[in-house]
């Protein structure tokens, strides 16, 4: 059953191919980013997350632990990396990540996301050394570590194959891989925002690599900086690529450029209309991935809470202490308690569900009272 504003809509043609598993073209996918019935382009998208994944909405339980934020390269968009002469560079020994991580498991999180910049001169054992330390306090805590770019400074540390040190990692605690650095994928693009950082190509390898050792992992796409709307769907016809191939990509979390603090010629970020059109157009095209994140702390609450009828089905996490769109701009909150985006959730509409990394479903809230776990 169709929607109303659908069936009053040019777009009414669209939803016949949702409705038949076809795939939107590229071609089409420009067009819905030009599409100037923003409502339709919601209906049309929340009909194929509904067909997905129903009136489920996740979130996650999690901290996020940056080890440092030096970085040996200089990224034009950054506002998070710095200079060992900064007064505002920092990295963490192996005792204070186990400190802030035995405060988070005593909160309950499932799940620390590490990642940092491009360390000068920590070894790589460091690293294989906080994965063994964090995994021993807690079998069960789900480490998510490390961009592709970062996947490839360590085997230059290590001075291994990009498998041999995946598979080091892995063996040390490493349970997935983050998907951040994508940024956009188009070489002229990513040469005036990410000059020096690995290109597409090297970032889908690292993940293809990832995938075909069984892990899995999330991508992303960095929008509303200098990149055209064509550039944003080669960047999703790419992932939806790689995810025909290794089906190992779990979610994919657009995220909004943030201004403040770099060297990017954009003063403003994505309005929220772009920002739904965009979170819609990528549940649309993406037809191989389940699972489409409203990121919360780039997007704000309310509006990640309107992305969820725009095709999100997934608000990420608690998060308890954010820097790297902070340091960007970002007004967010720090952190989000666990009780907020329940509410969140269910004060759009759906039906809140905690996950894990993968996107397991730990329990789901029926209704304010109870909460069943999962069959
Ligand atoms: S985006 Fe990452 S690699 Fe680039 S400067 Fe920032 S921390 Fe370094």
């Amino acid at each position: 059953m169709t929607s109303l504003a659908l069936q009053r809509s040019e777009l009414g043609k669209l939803a016949d191919k949702i409705l038949a598993d076809e795939r939107f073209t590229e071609a089409e996918a420009l067009e819905l980013f030009a599409h100037r019935d923003l409502h339709a382009l919601g209906a049309l998208a929340s009909l194929a997350r509904q067909r997905r994944v129903g009136n489920k909405a996740s979130y996650l339980v999690n901290r996020y632990l940056n080890y440092s934020n030096y970085c040996i390269l200089s990224c034009q968009f950054c506002s998070f990396a710095r200079k060992k002469r900064d007064a505002d560079g920092f990295e963490l020994t192996v005792e204070q990540m186990l400190q802030k991580a035995r405060e988070a498991l005593a909160l309950g999180v499932t799940e620390l996301h590490i990642v940092g910049g491009l360390h000068p001169s920590l070894p790589f054992d460091y690293y294989l050394g906080f994965l063994r330390a964090l995994k021993s306090l807690d079998p069960r805590l789900q480490l998510k570590c490390f961009t592709a770019i970062e996947v490839l400074h360590l085997a230059w540390l290590a001075r291994k194959s990009v498998p041999d040190t995946l598979a080091e990692l892995k063996a040390a605690g490493l349970d997935s891989l983050t998907g951040g650095g994508a940024e956009i994928f188009q070489p002229s693009v990513r040469s005036q925002i990410a000059r020096g950082k690995e290109s597409a190509d090297e970032y889908i390898d690292v993940h293809r690599t990832w995938h075909r050792m069984g892990g899995r992992s999330t991508c992303t796409m960095l929008y509303g900086h200098v990149e055209s709307p064509a550039d944003r769907v080669d960047h999703l016809r790419r992932l939806r690529e790689l995810q025909d191939e290794t089906h190992g990509f779990t979610g994919f979390i657009p995220l909004p450029y943030h201004p403040d603090n770099n060297l990017i010629p954009v003063d403003h970020s994505p309005s929220g209309l772009d920002s739904l059109r965009t979170i819609a157009v990528s549940r649309l095209f993406l037809d191989n991935f389940d699972h489409i994140t409203a990121y919360w702390v780039g997007l704000g609450t309310k509006l990640s809470q309107v992305a969820l009828s725009f095709g999100a089905d997934d608000l990420h996490g608690t998060i308890l202490e954010e820097h790297i769109f902070h340091m960007a701009g970002a007004g967010s909150p720090q952190g989000r308690t666990e009780a907020e985006l329940v509410k969140a959730i269910r004060d759009a509409g759906f039906t809140p569900v905690q996950r894990n990394t993968f996107y397991e479903a730990i329990r789901v809230w029926d209704d304010g009272r109870s909460i069943t776990s999962p069959t």
